[in-house]
């Protein structure tokens, strides 16, 4: 028997970088984790650590198929993230976010289960409003490379909202700009994880464009932190709700801070800026100060030092 106030809680994308954090923090708390992942992205080496534990338990599923299991509340997580993932099977990515969605919100209508969506900043695009707020309707190329993830994560939006108000579910949607932290995939092509490995490597560190687009970058623990306290909150909260870190850069200033801490020899080259790149991105947290009471704790360089000592264990074969 668990204890009062445990719940049975389903990760989707639990194998990956955001859901394995979100996995140990749940089971910290508590809970009976069921993690779904097809290890597209993610791996079993992600939580491999909480494989003994009674109340963990490991599916590979894709959750493109319907899914019958038991649980009370349901993180939906499973979507490849970085674009160099989500663009090597730009089809998958249109499916894992539509029609994984429709699965996942079905299971939580037969259930009555409250489910949370991990949605994401790129519903905005290329934004003409700066920083960004949740009222923002984005500015996004319905036909261009990135199209999949932008416009699957959209219409996972307009499907958790529609699911509310036709079948009365509880949903939660938060959208969640650029995190960082261990257990980054280390070849997965976005700018924190190549920057560090090259760094480490003393190879060149690659700069798209002139590299003066910007970022704003929100430590893991920070973000699932946000992420647990918008799964908390009453029935009335639904989002989106954006969560992140509201400190931009810009990614040569990133590079900058990469190489001042690694103290490597890397040189800066450019390289062009991939098609539809956003130029600038930050987050408005008024509304999660407001509602969640919740805001980043942890500075750009704290979690750099973390996530480059993760790195600096990869590349030595370190568990
Ligand atoms: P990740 O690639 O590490 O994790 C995604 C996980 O989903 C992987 O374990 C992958 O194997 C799994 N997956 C992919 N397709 C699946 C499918 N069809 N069925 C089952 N599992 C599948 O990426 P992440 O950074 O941990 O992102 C997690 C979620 O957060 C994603 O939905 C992403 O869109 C969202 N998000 C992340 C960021 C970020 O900066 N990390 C920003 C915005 C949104
Ligand atoms: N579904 C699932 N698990 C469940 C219930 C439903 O995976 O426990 C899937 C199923 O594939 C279904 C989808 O969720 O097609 C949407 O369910 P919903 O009840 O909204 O629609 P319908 O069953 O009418 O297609
Ligand atoms: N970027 C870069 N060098 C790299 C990888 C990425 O300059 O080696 C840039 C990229 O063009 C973008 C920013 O860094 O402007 C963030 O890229 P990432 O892929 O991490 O995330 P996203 O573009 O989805 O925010």
């Amino acid at each position: 028997m668990r204890d009062e106030g445990a719940k049975r809680i389903l990760v989707t994308g639990g194998a990956g970088f955001l859901g394995s954090h979100l996995c140990e923090r749940l089971l910290a708390e508590g809970h009976d984790v069921l993690c779904v992942d097809n290890f597209f992205t993610g791996t079993r080496r992600n939580v491999v650590h909480l494989l003994g534990d009674p109340h963990f338990e490991l599916l590979r599923h894709d959750v493109t198929f319907p899914l019958y299991v038991e649980v009370d509340e349901i993180y939906n997580l499973a979507c490849p993230a970085s674009p160099v993932h989500y663009q090597h099977d730009p089809v998958q990515t249109t499916k894992t976010s539509v029609i994984g969605a429709i699965n996942m919100l079905g299971l939580a209508k037969r259930l009555r289960a409250r489910i949370l969506q991990a949605s994401t900043s790129e519903v905005y695009g290329d934004p003409e409003i700066h920083p960004q707020t949740e009222g923002y309707w984005g500015n996004v190329n319905p036909i261009g490379f990135r199209s999949c993830y932008d416009e699957g994560k959209r219409c996972a939006e307009t499907l958790f909202f529609d699911y509310r108000r036709q079948h009365q579910l509880e949903t939660k949607v938060i959208r969640i700009f650029n995190t960082f932290g261990p257990r980054m995939h280390p070849n997965d092509g976005r700018v924190v994880s190549n920057l560090i490995m090259q760094a480490l490597r003393a190879e060149d560190i690659t700069l798209y464009g002139n590299g003066e687009q910007t970022r704003s970058f929100c430590y893991v623990d920070d973000l699932v932190e946000g992420m647990v306290r918008m799964m908390g909150t009453g029935p009335d909260v639904t989002g989106p709700i954006n969560i992140g870190n509201p400190v931009e850069s810009t990614i040569r200033e990133l590079a900058d801070t990469i190489i001042d801490l690694t103290g490597s020899a890397s040189k800066l080259v450019y390289h062009p800026l991939p098609p539809d790149d956003p130029r600038q991105r930050r987050p408005d947290i008024g509304m999660a100060r407001k509602v969640l009471g919740w805001e980043p704790r942890v500075a750009l360089r704290e979690g750099l030092m973390r996530t480059i000592a993760y790195f600096e264990n990869v590349l030595a074969g370190r568990p």
